[in-house]
């Protein structure tokens, strides 16, 4: 992990309550103001709740919020995480894809609740529920009751021996393609971005095909990316006419992400290109036909 010595004026990854974070989407925009942040992103795991609860509440702030979400896809045999930005949160077609997977990701709390008590940590569906407090259920919710029930010390370990892929109390959601992202995103006026590559894509022949279903852009900054990897996406979106976009991935639940927020993100020239791109985006697409 490196910090850069460079002016981030803007995060465009972080979550909410309405995920899995800690801050209201109020309460992240507070700090987003007091770090300085000229725009932020709120991107919440498949789903725009806190951007429909923040036009409610008529946000009238200095800060520029941007429409976005992390659309959680299964591909190429392994979980693959799409950034969205500047979507329309009235869209129909956005609005059922998140009424399904609250739904599946209730079903697949209920499989890892099922999948727990086999595995000796009998934690109960309700205390998930009560965790996820409204939210779609995420698997740090789960974690965290098993670290309150004292089955684990911390979060972490809740992962390494329960909730990682492969380990006894994992359950997967139902497999959403990219292509089918990338289909969704476009006909409500989006722009996507494959959110943190390095965590996937080593071999950088598995990326070319990932391109090739239709993204417009790649997470460059990203805390988890070395700066090597950092390079090596960058050069990849001049290669390919890329989009870079970036963020700090803040939950406000682990101890790195306070060092993170206000440090990974777009410079203001960066946030010039992405704003201006996401614009024209959104204006090609047909409203109406
Ligand atoms: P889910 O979307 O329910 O599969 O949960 C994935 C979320 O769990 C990610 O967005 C992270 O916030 C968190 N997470 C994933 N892997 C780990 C891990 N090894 N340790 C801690 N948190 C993790
Ligand atoms: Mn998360
Ligand atoms: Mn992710
Ligand atoms: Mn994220």
């Amino acid at each position: 992990m490196t910090s850069q010595p460079i002016q981030v004026v803007a995060d465009l990854h972080t979550h909410t309550t309405c995920s899995d974070g800690v801050l209201s989407p109020i309460e992240l925009i507070t700090k987003a103001e007091q770090r300085g942040l000229q725009a932020l992103a709120i991107t919440d795991h498949d789903n725009l709740d806190a951007h429909r609860h923040l036009r409610d509440l008529g946000y009238n702030g200095p800060l520029r919020l941007i429409s976005g979400v992390e659309i959680s896809c299964y591909d190429f045999g392994r979980e693959i995480h799409v950034l969205a930005y500047n979507v329309d949160v009235d869209d129909a077609s956005l609005q059922e894809y998140e009424a399904f997977y609250r739904n599946d990701r209730a079903r697949r709390a209920e499989e890892m609740v099922a999948n727990l008590h086999q595995a000796r940590a009998p934690i109960s569906y309700q205390e998930v529920i009560d965790e996820a407090a409204g939210a779609p259920i995420g698997r740090p919710h789960v974690a965290s009751v098993l670290v309150r029930r004292g089955f684990v010390p911390s979060i972490q370990a809740a992962f390494d021996v329960y909730l990682d892929v492969g380990k006894p109390g994992y359950a997967a959601k139902t497999p959403f393609p990219v292509a089918q992202a990338v289909e969704m995103i476009h006909a409500a006026g989006g722009t996507l971005s494959i959110a943190h590559p390095g965590r996937y894509f080593t071999d950088p022949a598995m990326f070319l095909p990932l391109v090739k279903t239709g993204v417009d852009g790649i997470e460059v900054y990203h805390p988890s990316h070395w700066h090597v990897t950092r390079e090596f996406y960058r050069v990849m979106c001049q290669q390919h006419g890329l989009l870079v976009t970036g963020g700090s991935d803040f939950h406000g639940s682990r101890e790195y992400d306070e060092a993170n927020f206000g440090t990974f993100g777009l410079t203001a020239a960066g946030f010039e290109e992405f704003a201006a791109t996401i614009a024209s985006r959104h204006a090609s697409v047909p409203k109406h036909d």
